[in-house]
């Protein structure tokens, strides 16, 4: 590895998110640069029906915009006794403006009423990789198992965190430290196999789009 890090742009504009990826990347070599340092990027429409679509069109359509290579990863909830909702739903489950409080309250008032045994539930990460031409080169996912409490514990992570409890570590996403949740996420579990082919694909980074699009880098 080399001793420097090299620069990789993520397409996505929460901050917590941002720093989670930062987190498990650095350690490979690679600084995390978010989408919201440049200016007049556009949002990326997330209208795919699956979170690998979603990732795959967030990485592709920055990495087109911007000419470099970009990482889009797309995450969620899932929930049994809901069937699957919010899913690829979860950042905007409470409507218009949504918040992570607010999409919270909108879980444990979908559920009022199921009992502890049958709130499982799955957080799902999808992970893709483009290069500056728009072509996806490396694409993973990573789950990971917990059940939804009907009250807040830790206030660590973000997003649903403080009720997604882990039975293996006997505490939720939202208690157990970073470090811990670095390993044993989904998020994790996606870049775990992510990192590998990023890796991998680091000597192209400093190729030039057109080509890539010609095919001409191997
Ligand atoms: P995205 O930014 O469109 O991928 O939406 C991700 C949403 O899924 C977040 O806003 C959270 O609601 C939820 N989510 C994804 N990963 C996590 C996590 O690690 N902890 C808590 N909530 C998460």
């Amino acid at each position: 590895m080399s001793s420097f890090p090299l620069r990789i742009v993520l397409a996505s504009r929460n901050k917590k998110k941002t720093r989670e990826v930062s987190e498990i990347l650095l350690p490979y070599g690679f600084e995390v640069v978010p989408v919201t340092d440049f200016a007049d990027v556009p949002e990326v429409v997330e209208d795919g029906s699956t979170f690998a679509e979603n990732a795959a069109k967030k990485a592709s359509q920055t990495a087109l915009h911007l000419g470099q290579w970009v990482i889009g990863e797309d995450s969620g909830l899932m929930v049994d006794a809901l069937g699957g909702a919010p899913g690829i739903y979860s950042a905007r489950y409470s409507g218009e403006g949504a918040t992570d409080e607010r999409n919270n309250q909108k879980l444990l008032s979908d559920l009022c009423d199921v009992p502890p045994e049958k709130r499982g539930a799955g957080y799902l990460c999808s992970v893709a990789l483009s290069d500056p031409s728009g072509a996806i080169r490396a694409a993973c996912e990573g789950t990971c198992r917990g059940r939804i409490l009907t009250e807040a514990e830790g206030a660590g992570g973000f997003g649903y965190d403080p009720y997604f409890f882990v039975p293996e570590y006997h505490r939720t996403f939202g208690l157990l430290s970073a470090v811990v949740k670095h390993r044993i996420s989904h998020r994790a579990r996606a870049f775990a196999r992510f990192i590998p082919q990023l890796v991998a694909l680091r000597p192209q980074f400093a190729a030039r789009p057109q080509d890539l699009q010609t095919g001409s880098v191997t």
